[in-house]
């Protein structure tokens, strides 16, 4: 993983915007944090490309 940031996962009906944080909770409401980066799929990520293509070999 390249960050350990999350996001509360109420945020959209709590927050005007995402609120995030390093902890496993929202500092502001203290709900549950999520990763803020759930996407399997993350065209930024560098590894992508290569886990992608490892995967398709291994099928
Ligand atoms: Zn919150």
């Amino acid at each position: 993983m390249k960050s350990d940031i999350r996001v509360c996962s109420a945020w959209r009906g709590t927050h005007d915007r995402p609120v995030y944080t390093l902890s496993d909770t929202c500092p502001e409401c203290g709900a549950d944090a999520e990763n803020s980066a759930p996407a399997p799929f993350d065209p930024a990520d560098p590894y992508g490309e290569y886990r992608r293509s490892l995967k398709r070999r291994r099928r």
